[in-house]
C-alpha cells in the first residue's frame, strides 16, 4: 500500500517540478497511471491514493479490471485497438491512444455512430521512423486529418508517441518537440486546435512535460517493474 502511495507521491512532485521548470502549471499536465498486467486489488490501491485515471493496453485484459473497479475510475486505452474489438471497446475508455490509421478511425466513427456515442482519439505518430512500428509518418498526418475531421462522431483531441528506447532520457526530448511543432503546423493549417499531447512514460516523463506534453503515460514508476512476457 505504502509504495503506490510514495511513488505517486514522489511522481506529482517531479511532474510539478518540471512544469514549474518550463513554467507550465502542473494543471495543464494529465497523469495517466499504465496499470497494464497488474490486477484489480493494485489499482485499487492507486485509486485510494487518489489516482483517477489508468492506461490499459489490451481489450481483454481491461474489460474485467474496469467492471471490477468503481464506476467513475477513468479509463484511457493506450495500446493498438484491433478491429474486432472496436464495439467491445468503444464508451469503456475516455480516450483512444493509439490510433494510427484512418480506416480504424473510420470504424471507429461509424459504430460510435450505431451506440449513439462520440469518441476522443489521440492520433499515434511515428515522429523518428525508429521507435515504434506504429504510428502515422509525419508526412501522412495533413491527409490523415483530412480524412478524419469530418467524422462526426470521433474527435482528434491531439497527438501521441513514443520516443525509441534508451538509458538516456534527452534522448526522447528532440521527438517531443518534434511533436509538438508537428501539432503546431497541423493546427495552424486546419484551424482544429489538437489541445492534447500525450508524450513521456516512467523513464522520459519529464523531457515530455519540458516538450509541452499535456498527458504523461507512467506505469512502472508508479506499479514497479512489470513481468516480462
Ligand atoms: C506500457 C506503456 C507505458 C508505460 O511505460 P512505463 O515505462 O512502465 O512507464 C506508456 N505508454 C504506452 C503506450 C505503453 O504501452
Amino acid at each position: 500500500m505504502r509504495d503506490i502511495f510514495q511513488n505517486l507521491k514522489c511522481i506529482k512532485q517531479r511532474v510539478a517540478y518540471a512544469a514549474e521548470a518550463s513554467g507550465r502549471s502542473a494543471e495543464q499536465i494529465k497523469l495517466v497511471a499504465v496499470s497494464k498486467t497488474h490486477p484489480p486489488e493494485t489499482i485499487h490501491e492507486a485509486i485510494a491514493a487518489g489516482q483517477p485515471i489508468f492506461g490499459e493496453n489490451r481489450i481483454q485484459d481491461a474489460l474485467p479490471k474496469i467492471v471490477a473497479l468503481p464506476p467513475e475510475t477513468i479509463w484511457h486505452f493506450i495500446g493498438h485497438l484491433q478491429s474486432n474489438k472496436v464495439r467491445k471497446a468503444l464508451g469503456r475508455f475516455l480516450l483512444f491512444h493509439g490510433v494510427d490509421n484512418t480506416e480504424l478511425a473510420c470504424q471507429m466513427d461509424r459504430i460510435a455512430g450505431e451506440l449513439g456515442i462520440n469518441v476522443q482519439i489521440l492520433l499515434e505518430v511515428n515522429v523518428s521512423g525508429e521507435g515504434s512500428k506504429y504510428g502515422f509518418t509525419p508526412a501522412d498526418l495533413p491527409a490523415a486529418m483530412e480524412t478524419l475531421l469530418p467524422l462526426t462522431r470521433v474527435h482528434i483531441e491531439g497527438l501521441m508517441t513514443m520516443a525509441p528506447y534508451s538509458e538516456n532520457p534527452e534522448t526522447a526530448r528532440p521527438h517531443f518537440a518534434r511533436l509538438r511543432e508537428l501539432r503546431d503546423s497541423l493546427a495552424r493549417h486546419t484551424g482544429h486546435p489538437l489541445t492534447e499531447l500525450s508524450m513521456g512514460m516512467s523513464g522520459d516523463f519529464e523531457q515530455g512535460i519540458a516538450e509541452g506534453a499535456t498527458i504523461i503515460r507512467v506505469g512502472s514508476a508508479i506499479f514497479g517493474e512489470r513481468p516480462l512476457n
